[in-house]
């Protein structure tokens, strides 16, 4: 039986680990060639060995996502390895929670270029391709933090609350080439992301509330990325939402 995404190819961004990496593989699982991107060489290429065992072809990309320039090459990069780019997956992302008077804003800066710069720099560069061919996806993930600012949460929000406004001008703008754009908005997944946080005591509060409920895991919000690319070509999924049971906010 022909698999859904036989024939796709999609660019997952930040695929070393977590969602980006649970997302590769359920792509490669429905048939669909992947590239994958990130900084850490080793990881990917441990990826690209389970993929290639599905039949995905992987093609490696290291690279630093913090620079608009190479997302832009890593979607050139895809399109010449492969002649086509079906699906971009922009869900490489960094979460630096601090308070705003303490905040680090040479972390904050970063956080906001590759969360939000770069997302755009990379859906730019898809565009022109996808328009050619009338036929495209951008899956941008974005967080319930794209929907309620917390404290402590203000810049990362601020880069989410972006990606979910991006994500709608954007819809609009290309719908009539036959370009859909969803936004997923999980909660919280039980992935790397937190460890990262570099504000000792927000880092302890934000994993005590994480531990206290059952997180959803990165193998679900794939899921959920994959359903919107399975889709016949007249539904876009727009947004879908997504929190653990147990949280409440
Ligand atoms: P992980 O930390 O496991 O994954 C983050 C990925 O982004 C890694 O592959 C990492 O790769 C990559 N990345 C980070 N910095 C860079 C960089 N400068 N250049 C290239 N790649 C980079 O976390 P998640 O899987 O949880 O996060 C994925 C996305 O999901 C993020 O956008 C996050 O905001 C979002 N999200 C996560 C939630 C959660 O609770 N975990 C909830 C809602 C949204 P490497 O370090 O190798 O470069």
């Amino acid at each position: 039986m022909q698999k859904r995404l036989q024939g796709r190819v999609a660019l997952v961004t930040g695929a070393s680990s977590g969602i980006g990496e649970a997302t590769a593989m359920a792509l490669a699982e429905a048939g669909a060639r992947v590239a994958i991107a990130a900084r850490r060489r080793e990881r990917l290429d441990a990826l690209a060995a389970r993929l290639a065992g599905l039949g995905a072809e992987p093609l490696v990309l290291q690279a630093d996502l913090q620079s608009t320039t190479e997302a832009q090459r890593v979607v050139r990069e895809t399109e010449a390895h492969y002649g086509r780019l079906d699906v971009l997956v922009n869900n490489a992302g960094v979460m630096y929670l601090e308070p705003v008077e303490d905040a680090d804003l040479g972390r904050w800066e970063r956080m906001l270029q590759l969360n939000l710069m770069s997302l755009i720099a990379a859906t730019q560069a898809a565009l022109p391709g996808m328009r050619g061919r009338r036929d495209g996806h951008v899956v941008n993930i974005s967080s319930t933090a794209g929907r309620i600012a917390n404290p402590n949460a203000a810049a990362y929000a601020a880069t989410k609350f972006g990606v979910g406004a991006f994500s709608e001008a954007l819809r609009r703008e290309v719908c009539q080439h036959n370009i859909r754009v969803s936004v997923i908005e999980p909660g919280v997944v039980e992935t790397e992301l937190r460890d990262h946080i570099g504000h000792a005591s927000t880092r302890q509060a934000i994993n005590a509330w994480a531990d206290s409920m059952r997180q959803l895991q990165a193998e679900d919000v794939a899921e959920a990325i994959v359903f919107c690319v399975t889709r016949p070509a007249h539904v876009n999924v727009n947004e879908l939402l997504m929190r653990p049971t147990d949280q409440e906010r």
